[in-house]
């Protein structure tokens, strides 16, 4: 993919949109890969966590959208704690899959009243909470 960077490429509404939700200052990210190093999934993802931050602040919400990446992340948090720059690398992941989540057209990945009910008692809350909040808009 050839891109052309000008200086409206850093200033797109979804790269201020996805700072505002995350709360990361991408453009602090110096693509060492340290992130992508100790990711668990990264050998799964399609394109791992570093390249997931350089397309996000380089604004190409079209090669984001629809990688499995931000999907397969597990919120383990290795790469905030590796990220020689302070970036929570896992605050991206989830701010992405809110930004991609949330405008679908179609109906929610997890519908709650399907869920069957002796599994509701066994689950742990936390797992229910987080997987509603990721897969419901
Ligand atoms: S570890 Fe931090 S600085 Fe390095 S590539 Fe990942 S996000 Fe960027
Ligand atoms: S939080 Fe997600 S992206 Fe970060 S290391 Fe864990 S699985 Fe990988």
């Amino acid at each position: 993919m050839t891109l052309r960077l000008e200086r409206g490429t850093f200033t797109t509404t979804f790269t201020q949109r996805l700072k505002e939700l995350s709360g990361q200052d991408l453009f602090t990210c110096y693509q060492c890969g340290k992130c992508s190093a100790g990711c668990p999934s990264a050998s799964v993802m399609e394109t791992p966590p570093h390249a997931v931050v350089r397309l996000a602040w380089l604004g190409q919400e079209k090669a984001l959208r629809g990688l499995n990446t931000y999907w397969l992340c597990a919120a383990c948090l290795t790469c905030d704690l590796r990220c020689p720059k302070g970036i929570d690398v896992s605050r991206i992941m989830e701010a992405l899959r809110v930004m991609f989540l949330r405008p679908r057209e179609e109906p929610d990945m997890v519908a709650p009243d399907s869920l069957p009910k002796d599994m509701l008692s066994r689950i742990p809350q936390q797992a229910l909470v987080a997987g509603l909040r990721k897969y419901t808009k």
